[in-house]
């Protein structure tokens, strides 16, 4: 795969170089973009979750169109993964939150593909045990955050607690209503000590929800992902969506931001969040530790 070049400009097909103009530099995809500012939820102004266009897959129209793209960014990822792993310095986490059939799993699945499973972690966090519920709500959470080196991935997280339990009024409104803060000041802590933190928001339309959920139904292998609940959870649409509106806006700061990826389409899906996460480990900047002084002397006995 050819290096990509920071301020290479993509050429056109059929572009060739100019005769006694400076060498092209080749780049196997264009560049990507330096960040997603489109889907970032920028701090101090809301989400606007209904503006959003969730079929959003800019200029690709199929799979294959992407695929390229989405190699490099993987690979990239790959790639800082190692050198942040061995800094042994700092660590990453990884928010995924999305309505029911959201494409969580996924996207776990198709991004982190080629990642040393060494250095990357997944947490997945269901309705909390009694222990779970016997403590602050942020007791199990933060128990799973990354130490130096690793990238975990929360499939759900802290943000549960004021979306699920905030719908179902799993506790009174006094006490959901204290948890933005109390999260991001729990966001601005992990910063502090050496965590980065992205947040995805993958964004279904109610329409894509149902088809997904049919497809649950039709196909005897994805039986077991089916739940009745999820019909219940469904009902409440609106509700979520305020919800969600709420948290994204309230939550996403200058330190620990939040991405509202179109998620209808998988594969474009896939590669927002795949550039997003390199961009982000990219922007880290981690290094390989430096060596043992006088390596190029060191012989290895026989
Ligand atoms: P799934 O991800 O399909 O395995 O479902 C996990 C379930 O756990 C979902 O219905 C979530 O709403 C629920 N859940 C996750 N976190 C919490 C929480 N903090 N409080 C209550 N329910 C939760
Ligand atoms: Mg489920």
């Amino acid at each position: 795969m050819a290096e990509l070049v920071d301020d290479a400009v993509p050429s056109g097909p059929g572009d060739r170089p100019v005769t006694g103009a400076p060498e092209q530099v080749v780049v196997a995809d264009p560049p990507p973009e330096p960040d997603y500012p489109r889907y970032r939820v920028e701090p101090g102004e809301p989400a606007r979750l209904a503006e959003r266009d969730p079929d959003e897959t800019e200029r690709y129209a199929r799979k294959k169109d992407v695929a390229g793209e989405l190699a490099t960014a993987r690979k990239r990822i790959a790639d800082l993964q190692a050198r942040l792993y061995a800094e042994h310095r700092r660590s990453v986490l990884i928010v995924l939150q999305a309505m029911d059939t959201g494409g969580k799993d996924g996207t776990i699945k198709g991004v982190f593909q080629g990642v040393n499973p060494q250095g990357c972690q997944v947490w997945s966090f269901k309705a909390p045990s009694a222990e779970e519920r016997d403590h602050d709500f942020l007791w199990r959470y933060h128990q799973r955050v990354p130490p130096v080196g690793m990238i975990h991935i929360f499939n759900r997280s802290h943000y549960e607690d004021v979306l699920v339990v905030r719908v179902k009024s799993l506790v009174p409104e006094a006490v959901w209503w204290k948890r933005y803060e109390a999260i991001n000041d729990f966001e601005r802590q992990l910063t502090a000590g050496g965590v980065t933190l992205v947040k995805f928001f993958l964004q279904i339309s109610r329409e894509e929800q149902r088809r997904r959920l049919q497809a649950r139904l039709d196909d005897p292998s994805k039986h077991w992902k089916f739940s009745s609940n999820d019909l219940a959870e469904r009902a409440r649409w609106e509700d979520y969506q305020l919800a969600f509106e709420e948290a994204l806006t309230r939550c996403s700061t200058p330190y620990a931001p939040w991405y509202v990826v179109p998620a209808n389409v998988k594969w474009f899906r896939n590669l927002v969040v795949a550039r997003t996460i390199a961009d982000t480990l990219a922007a880290m900047d981690p290094q390989y530790p430096a060596a043992e002084a006088d390596l190029d002397r060191v012989t290895i006995p026989a």
